[in-house]
């Protein structure tokens, strides 16, 4: 079993409520979630005219390889409701892989380490809550340096 981390977020709809089902749906397709950082309140970034987002880190622990993972967390995003709408605009559920133990990837379908996590205040401060001295696989980076070179993006502990 590797350990994962993944990003949950959402801004639209019953916010706390969508990350719980998302969370019940990752355990009810068979991974263990050992750990989930508190709720943060988040300025959005790509697209500032929307909503602000809940978002949580999740420790998740899994035998599923990278792109099997991928597909599980795309088949509850679309479960829960979450359809195409504008690119980086409101959604009901996005979760994204963060970092799956040391590997580093990069494919047009998948890349991981999630290639703007090092920039991403929102889910820097989830994650330096459970891993702060996890190291980014390419940089070397921990997690709690990677936050301390973060700022201006506004987030709120729940
Ligand atoms: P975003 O999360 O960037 O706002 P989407 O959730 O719509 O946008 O994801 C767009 C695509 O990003 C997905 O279809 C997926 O193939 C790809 N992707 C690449 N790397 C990752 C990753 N680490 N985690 C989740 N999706 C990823
Ligand atoms: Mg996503």
């Amino acid at each position: 079993m590797t350990a994962v981390y993944l990003s949950l977020g959402s801004n639209l709809g019953p916010r706390e409520e969508m990350l719980r089902r998302a969370l019940a749906a990752l355990q009810d397709a068979g991974l263990a979630v050992p750990r989930v950082s508190s709720l943060y309140e988040t300025e959005p970034q790509d697209l500032p005219d929307q909503p602000w987002f809940l978002n949580l880190v999740a420790e998740i622990e899994t035998a599923l390889p990278p792109l099997q993972l991928l597909d599980c967390i795309q088949r509850i995003e679309h479960a829960l409701g979450r359809r195409r709408e504008v690119d980086k605009g409101p959604r009901m559920i996005d979760i994204d892989i963060l970092l799956y133990g040391s590997l580093a990837i990069d494919t047009p379908r998948l890349a991981i380490p999630h290639p703007r996590l090092a920039s991403r205040r929102f889910v820097l401060e989830p994650l330096a809550e459970l891993a702060p001295d996890l190291r980014h696989p390419v940089t070397g980076d921990t997690v709690a340096e990677m936050l301390k070179a973060v700022a201006g993006q506004t987030v709120r502990r729940v």
